[in-house]
């Protein structure tokens, strides 16, 4: 793991150097605001053997980072950026993640698209959007008795999961070694998502449910 999480930041250095694809860039920041936090997210659900989506996946986080750690994890990075997708691609063949699949696309979109929706065991993101906007967009991917994990700074709480069919969970607080202190909210799959969900970005944005 340690060999392939080097060979990660080596790409991401690299590509960084050429486009604007993480905020953080000095290798040793790197290691924890990205790395250390996401292996965290292992503490919060079980993954192995997890069918896992990563909505808003952006240069691999947490998705990548969880693949690394839990090989047994099946999958899929999501974003709608499509240089993004093309940097997770090359990393997944860089390392040999032949069974990662890095989808180019809207996560409100592919919420209805039979293939995704109500498919995935757990769902996860991190930096992507709001929680509100996040448990619309998110919740349709999950089966039933799935968990949704939005990686969030403080414990934020949001009790309208439930017309997504969510129900909120206690959040999974964790410290980083350099201090700072953040939390998972975690919201279960109780329920399948109403058809109308999720709704257009722009109606989402507009008027958070
Ligand atoms: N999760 C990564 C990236 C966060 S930046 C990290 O923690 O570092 C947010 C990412 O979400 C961007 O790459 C953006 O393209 C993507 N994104 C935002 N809204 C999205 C949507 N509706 N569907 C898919 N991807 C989205």
């Amino acid at each position: 793991m340690r060999e392939q999480l080097e060979r990660y930041l080596q790409l991401l250095l690299e590509a960084n150097a050429r486009f604007n694809l993480t905020a953080v860039r000095d290798p040793a920041e790197i290691r924890v605001r990205h790395f250390e936090d996401c292996l965290k997210l292992l503490g919060a659900a079980d993954f192995a053997g997890r069918r896992v989506l990563d909505a808003g996946s952006g240069a691999g986080f947490p998705g990548l980072v969880l693949r690394i750690a839990e090989p047994s994890v099946r999958l899929t990075l999501l974003d709608a950026t499509g240089k993004k997708v093309r940097f997770t691609q090359s990393v997944c063949g860089e390392l040999g993640l032949t069974d990662v699949s890095c989808v180019h696309g809207r996560a409100e979109e592919l919420g209805h698209d039979g293939t995704f929706r109500e498919s995935f065991d757990v769902v996860t993101a991190r930096g992507v959007a709001a929680l509100p906007a996040l448990c619309e967009i998110c919740l349709p991917f999950l089966r039933t008795g799935g968990v949704f994990l939005a990686m969030k700074e403080t414990a934020e709480t949001y009790d309208g999961a439930e017309r997504f069919g969510g129900t909120r969970e206690e959040p999974y607080l964790y410290t980083l070694t350099d201090g700072r202190s953040h939390a998972v909210c975690r919201f279960r799959k109780t329920a399948p998502t109403p058809p109308q969900y999720p709704r257009a970005w722009g109606k989402i944005k507009k008027d958070s449910l």
